[in-house]
């Protein structure tokens, strides 16, 4: 700090609107104003040594009291430097004719002398205008003679206003003085103490106390204050020491008693922090410690969107009830607390599942959905009427609860495909669930929550996945529940299918009932049998038999070669299947009702021909496009510095768009060699029946299973033993009795079947008899083989063949009557899947012949059987010679 300036007797006057820089002060501004630049540019930045400046506090007009003497601006001229003069006026303001032209200023008669501490230059960008950021520090009083301008910034004729060293000296000596000072340092030192015990930075200030004289310390004190402009003013306007240092004293001691009150109200407040705001500081320092674990799961956060979630979930008040308390008491759990989790997951399940949300009705267009399963699916002309039906009935009645459709039919028939055309014409999302193997009634209803693990059931689970109330809800292969001692998941199903229960379906878990009533069953089955008849009752049976070769045929090259190719990113221009060589696939590769198997072949001879169109691809564009693109084009790009511009195939394009994308010269036309080679050795020919009955004891039935009509061989076959019967091949107890029913009737028939000489003979004389059903794995049972077994026994006794192109089926009583079989279509579609050519039936069964294809029936030949005696006429080759002895 200076101790004695000479002051000049001139100053460049730099004007402070409203604020004041004391003796003592340092100070940082920042000049933009073109006259403040153009001052520090000429006083300050272009001299060589950094003179003085003076800094002249001025008030705006609009202040209008005014506190000590003012400045008025004049218009005189200053003849020395050509710059207009401004003389000392009386009145309080004056327009000024300046850079503030509209404003009124107070100019005030005293300031202080500073010095640049610190100078920067810096230009603005864009304007390029210059700015100075000056660092100044205030050094002693002036007080202004007056005031002219020098081109844009002012001047001032000064005279210092501090008190000489002589004066000083002599104040010195003063009482009064003395005590003031002495007060002053006291209240200061006071200050200090205060403040260093709170921020420890004291020391450095005690120093000055005991260095620098008092008249300065009070200036100093007072500059660090944030006191008014009229209190600054007039400690600058203090220019006798023993006022000045009166006035810093009165001023640090308001201070430190506003320091002390502050510090008093902080401790009131801090001792009236409430519980709850304890907890919440306690709360975050607690996420700030597991922060620092890296433990941070943010459950508050979790639970708080949970919350969220299940407001915005749409329950019922009640139910809404039951979730407000589970989530009140998982608050108060810790997520480490047993049960914590399952409680989550609990109310995570109430809060996702739709109890409102439902996809808008569409307005139903029967004739739009009618197109639709026309084009999805191929034949089943009375399926789609009666989905039709269904459809116009749910149109006109919305609300009217019809008969839960059950499609029925072997795998691979389109039920599956079927449902799921029902929901796209419903406009309405499509859910399956499997029901296949579900034996314990809590797959369909959920374990109570008491369990460890427990779940919601198999529909709960289907709803929340749909996340809308009225999903088409697909229950496939609802035959193959069964009942054990985990309860009877039929009777939970009779309950979702009931529509005056599933309104309030209560599955165990939820604990809470869930509307079901808005959702649109459809039930799929291998077979009927199975199916409890209460449920049943429920349901109206859509029967889809197996489809005949030719409809496969129709269908594989409708709906199954077009669907197979875009799956594998192809089209007709890469492969082409000849429908001779659908044909075959048909009858050598394939033997089922269904077209599943023929699907999955087909799509074995397109992953081959993808192959080959991938690998050919390769070569082809790329030795093209290389050509194409030129080398010296290439150069030139690069040696320009320039990217290489690629072609990119954008992703999603669909597998059509990519696979025109590579044109191949030729298609792959499937041929038998390839089909061989892809597919393997034939599996099935028309020769096996041929071969299989190729000696006495084979005959061939027609079974039905639950993958549609089977051929079943029967054969029998004696050894020496002691007139037992053996079964095999995984034989039920009805097909079991048949086997006793056919042995006892052939025995007794033994004479007129000529299969002994004389009447009595014992047939099972010394031998016993065995009878195997082949694909011995697969249980079978059932009393529709009772003819076959009579046939293969009288082939055995008689040692004659059965014709290899016939095959039977029906129940035989032990008097030898026929009676009629179920699945006579499937069991007819069989045989002629088989390539027989001659099918024995029950008489009565002639009715169920209309069920059957015209093509198949005209490639058949059905033969119609009363009695036993009308089969064995068939089956053999000739007839059956025995006949005309039967006393029956
Ligand atoms: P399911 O449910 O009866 O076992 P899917 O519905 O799964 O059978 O059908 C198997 C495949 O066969 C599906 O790709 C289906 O589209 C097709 N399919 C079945 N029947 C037809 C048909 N009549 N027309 C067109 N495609 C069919």
């Amino acid at each position: 700090m200076a101790e004695s300036v000479e002051l000049p007797n001139r100053l460049a006057i730099l004007p402070f609107r409203n604020k004041v820089l004391l003796p003592g002060a340092i100070i940082r501004i920042r000049c933009t104003s073109p006259s403040s630049v153009k001052l520090v540019e000429q006083e300050l930045w272009q001299r060589e040594e950094k003179g003085l400046i003076g800094i002249l506090p001025v008030r705006d007009a609009t202040e209008t009291t005014s506190v000590g003497p003012t400045l008025s601006p004049g218009v005189a001229t200053d003849s020395g430097e050509g710059s207009s003069k401004i003389h000392l006026g009386t009145s309080d303001s004056h327009k000024f004719d300046g850079k503030n032209q509209q404003e009124f200023i107070h100019w005030h008669t005293r300031g202080v002398a500073a010095r640049a501490l610190h100078l920067s230059r810096g230009v603005e960008k864009p304007s390029g205008r210059v700015t100075y950021i000056v660092v100044l520090e205030g050094l002693c009083r002036f007080s202004v003679q007056e005031l002219s301008t020098r081109g844009t910034y002012y001047t001032a004729r000064i005279a210092s206003a501090d008190m000489t060293k002589a004066e000083m000296e002599q104040v010195e000596q003063d009482p009064d003085f003395i005590v003031l000072s002495r007060q002053f340092k006291a209240t200061a030192m006071e200050l200090i103490s205060l403040l260093e015990q709170k921020q420890k930075t004291g020391a450095r200030t005690k120093v000055l106390l005991e260095t620098v004289p008092v008249h300065k310390l009070a200036d100093i004190f007072v500059a660090s204050f944030e006191i008014s402009f009229e209190e600054q003013l007039s400690m600058l306007d203090s220019v006798d020491v023993k006022v000045r240092i009166s006035k810093a004293t009165e001023l640090v001691d308001r201070h430190l008693q506003s320091i002390r009150v502050a510090e008093k109200i902080t401790q009131k407040v801090e001792g009236q922090l409430s519980k709850t705001q304890k907890e919440f500081f306690l709360r975050q320092q607690m996420r700030a410690i597991k922060e620092e674990l890296g433990d941070n799961d943010d459950d508050e956060d979790d639970v708080a969107a949970l919350e969220r979630k299940m407001e915005g979930a749409g329950m019922p008040p009640d139910i809404w009830k039951h979730a407000q308390r589970e989530l009140r008491r998982l608050k108060k759990m810790q997520p480490q607390q047993p049960g914590y989790g399952s409680s989550r997951v609990y109310l995570e399940l109430l809060a996702d599942l739709p109890w409102q949300k439902a996809s808008e009705e569409l307005e139903l267009d029967l004739r739009a959905a009618r197109e639709r399963l026309d084009s999805d699916h191929y034949g089943l002309v009375k399926v789609k009427q009666r989905i039709i039906e269904y459809l116009a009935v749910r149109k006109l009645k919305p609300e009217a609860r019809g008969p839960v459709l059950c499609f029925v039919g072997p795998p691979g028939v389109g039920k599956t495909s079927l449902a799921s055309s029902i929901a796209a014409a419903l406009g309405r999302k499509f859910v399956r669930i499997s029901l296949g193997g579900v034996k314990d009634e809590a797959d369909i209803r959920g374990h109570r929550r008491t369990y460890i693990g427990s779940m919601p059931g198999r529909l709960i689970d289907g709803l929340k996945r749909a996340a809308i109330c009225n999903p088409v809800m697909l229950l496939d292969e609802i035959d193959k529940t069964g009942s054990d001692v985990r309860g009877d998941p039929a009777s939970a199903l009779l309950e979702v299918l009931d529509p005056e229960q599933n309104k309030t379906f209560n599955d165990h878990y939820l604990n809470v009932p869930f509307d079901l009533s808005k959702v649109v069953f459809v039930a799929t089955a291998n077979r009927v049998q199975p199916i409890p008849p209460a449920l049943l009752d429920r349901m109206e049976v859509i029967e889809l038999p197996g489809y005949t070769p030719e409809e496969k045929l129709r269908i594989a090259m409708r709906h199954l070669i077009p669907r197979v190719l875009d799956q594998h990113g192809l089209n007709a221009e890469y492969l082409q299947i000849p429908e001779a060589m659908v044909k075959l696939v048909i009858q050598r590769y394939t033997r089922e009702a269904g077209v599943r198997n023929l699907e999955r072949n087909l799509a074995s001879l397109a992953r081959a021909a993808a192959v080959r169109v991938a690998e050919q691809e390769h070569s082809l564009p790329l030795t093209k496009d290389v050509h194409h693109l030129g080398s010296p084009l290439l150069e030139s790009r690069l040696a320009d510095g320039g990217e290489v511009e690629m072609e990119v195939i954008p992703m999603g394009v669909s597998n059509h768009e990519i696979s025109t994308a590579f044109r191949v010269s030729s298609p792959f036309v499937v041929d038998e060699a390839m089909l061989e080679k892809i597919l393997g050795p034939p599996r099935y020919d028309d020769k096996e029946t041929a071969e299989r009955v190729s000696s006495p004891g084979v005959s061939v039935g027609l079974v039905w299973t639950a993958f549609g009509g089977e051929v079943q061989f029967v054969e029998a076959t004696a050894m020496v033993g002691k007139g037992d019967l053996h079964l095999t091949g995984q034989l039920g107890d009805v097909i079991k009795e048949s086997a006793q029913i056919a042995l006892t009737w052939v025995r007794s028939r033994a004479a007129e079947l000529k299969l002994a000489s004389t009447e009595g003979v014992n047939l099972l004389e010394g031998r016993d008899v065995h009878i195997h059903f082949p694909a011995g794995a697969v249980p079978k049972d059932g009393p529709s083989a009772g003819v076959t077994l009579v046939t293969s026994l009288v082939s055995l006794f008689s040692q004659r063949r059965v014709r290899a192109d016939t095959a039977m089926t029906g129940e035989m009583t032990l008097r030898g009557l026929v009676l009629p079989v179920g699945g006579i279509k499937d069991k007819v579609l069989a045989a002629h899947r088989y390539g027989i050519k001659r099918v024995i039936l029950p008489e009565r069964n002639l009715k169920d012949l209309v069920e059957v294809p015209s093509t198949v029936l005209g490639n058949l030949e059905i033969l119609l059987a009363k009695r036993m005696e009308d089969v064995l006429e068939h089956a053999f080759e000739g007839g059956c010679p025995w006949r005309q002895h039967s006393k029956l």
